[in-house]
């Protein structure tokens, strides 16, 4: 029993343990160890993921309040700016639409959808972020400071290089204890929470204690998912992909530009990612085992990056997509893939990572009878979360017109989740508004639902209402508004790597 969360325990160096670990020290920086120990433990022959190389635009305020100088990500994790995501060949196998991080104008006050020349061309004529994107532009000129943005933008960014960079800041600045060990045992109490773990370290057993535990042990789920026995939920049902190929492929020349947007091209089963960072690129595939043999991924790969892979180091992945029933069991919380992974598109996994130990953080110190509360809570919210992040990728897939057996499967309504479908029967006749999306436990704005939706030719039966979208004049201001925007910027704004190395050489 204790009368207050004093000490925390991360279990896992990967990116949740150590994100984690900032944001959780950082909130709490100006405890004492008396007030809140916290420790991070992590095996030295078990590997992370190594992946992990597309964020949400979250990010940049959690960087900067775990006290990240921006520079500093960019100079020691290649990073570059991501202001959003590309979908090629998504509807058919010869389209593209985007999801771009800033919300359209009019954005809460007038839906451009009705009065777009063509639905798909919403993001273009709503927003100015399209071309940005295609011209390859930095989101901010030099004149604008860390953090700024004339558009917004989250970061791609080498996983390893962030989390061992998220180490030394603990480390050095935040006040984590950092110790090496491999967990062998984990004791319970009568109660049902956590005792104790007992790991084996570099100079033989040793075992460690804690009042709160985090679970971020990846895939392995060791705390909450082994120990704590709680169930994993699926939803491969709906979202099919179980497998993924990865690998970092060079430029060809080290001027080369730079992309500032994920691409996510559709392939006969699942997708490739292309990520840009300064020093290299990120490339993947992730895909269906059921509909598609590795050896197929690989040739799918090699015919995307236009040479064979094989003389990469590739990495393979194999998840299962769904997440565990509780986050929070007890005194144990899963954070990061322990809690659960569905796949990668749109970057969420580190997002949940974010809001996760934010939460947390907000709620300690907490005695026994908080603690009950703040899981209760947490658990209904995560619950929310998962099934939102569920339906906004599943959106991506069933508005498909592309005919293979997977792309059809996505279609087919039993695949569409009961939650989705609601959504789908109120967009029928208007697009996604705010309050569609205005709960605490919200992940995306109504603004991604639009994009994607319209970006994939989805357009409401605006008629039925037809009196509440008469409002040309305004829509056309807007359009002009854009227009002129989009012009001035494409004049203005830096090219994306040069931006980042006039940025970097800036005292
Ligand atoms: C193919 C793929 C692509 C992805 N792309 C993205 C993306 O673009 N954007 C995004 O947001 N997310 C992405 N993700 C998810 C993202 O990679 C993870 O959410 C993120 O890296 C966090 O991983 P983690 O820290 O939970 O687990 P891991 O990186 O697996 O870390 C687990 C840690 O636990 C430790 N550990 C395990 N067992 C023990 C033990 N017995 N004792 C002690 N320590 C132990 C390990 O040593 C390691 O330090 C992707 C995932 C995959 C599979």
């Amino acid at each position: 029993m204790f009368d207050s969360v004093k000490s925390i325990l991360i279990v896992g160096g990967g990116t949740a343990g150590w994100l984690s670990a900032a944001i959780i020290a950082a909130y709490h920086k100006n405890r004492s160890d008396e007030q809140l120990q916290i420790t991070l433990v992590e095996a030295s022959d078990i590997p992370t993921v190594g992946v992990g190389e597309g964020t949400w635009p979250t990010i940049r305020n959690t960087v900067r309040e775990i006290g990240i100088d921006e520079k500093v990500i960019f100079e020691k994790c290649f990073a570059g700016f991501k202001q959003g995501g590309k979908f090629v060949n998504w509807v058919t196998q010869d389209d593209f639409y985007y999801h771009p991080f800033t919300v359209p104008l009019g954005y809460g006050q007038l839906d451009m959808a009705p009065y777009v020349s063509e639905i798909e061309q919403f993001a273009l004529e709503a927003n100015y972020q399209q071309e940005i994107c295609e011209a390859g532009l930095a989101p901010r000129s030099l004149s604008e400071g860390a953090y700024q943005g004339i558009c917004n933008y989250a970061y791609h960014l080498d996983a390893g290089a962030f989390a061992n960079l998220l180490k030394n800041h603990c480390r050095d600045n935040l006040g984590v204890i950092h110790k090496i060990g491999t967990v062998d045992q984990i004791r319970r109490k009568d109660s049902g929470g956590i005792e104790s773990l007992s790991l084996t370290g570099d100079e033989g057993p040793f075992d460690l204690s804690a009042d709160l535990y985090l679970d971020c042990t990846g895939f392995r789920s060791l705390l909450l998912g082994d120990a704590m026995d709680v169930p994993f939920i699926s939803n491969a049902q709906y979202l099919f992909n179980d497998r993924a190929i990865a690998l970092r492929l060079p430029y060809d020349d080290e001027d080369a530009p730079l992309a500032c947007h994920t691409i996510a091209t559709g392939q006969n089963v699942g997708w490739t990612w292309d990520i840009g960072l300064t020093t290299r690129r990120g490339v993947g595939h992730v895909y269906s085992s059921e509909y598609l043999s590795d050896e197929e991924a690989t040739e799918n790969l090699s015919r995307y990056v236009g040479k064979s892979i094989d003389e990469y180091d590739v990495k393979s992945f194999k998840f299962k997509s769904g997440y565990r029933q509780k986050s929070w069991e007890h005194n144990c919380v899963a954070v990061g893939l322990a809690g659960g992974f569905v796949e990668p598109l749109e970057a969420t996994a580190i997002m949940l990572v974010e809001v996760v130990a934010r939460y947390i953080a907000e709620n300690l110190p907490a005695d026994q009878t908080a603690m009950k509360v703040t899981s209760k809570r947490f658990n209904s919210q995560m619950d929310y979360r998962w099934q939102r992040i569920t339906d906004f990728l599943k959106l991506h897939y069933m508005l498909t017109q592309r005919p293979e057996p997977y792309w059809q499967a996505h279609r087919d309504p039993v695949s569409v989740p009961e939650s989705l479908k609601e959504d789908l029967a109120i967009w029928k006749y208007r697009g996604p508004i705010k309050s569609d999306f205005d709960g605490v436990a919200e992940l995306f704005p109504a603004a991604s639902y639009q994009y994607v939706l319209y970006g994939m030719g989805y357009k409401p039966d605006y008629n039925r209402q037809s009196y509440l979208y008469k409002d040309e004049a305004s829509a056309e201001r807007i359009i002009q508004k854009n227009h002129l925007m989009t012009q001035q910027l494409l004049q203005t704004l830096p090219p994306h790597r040069d931006y980042i190395e006039h940025w970097l050489e800036q005292v």
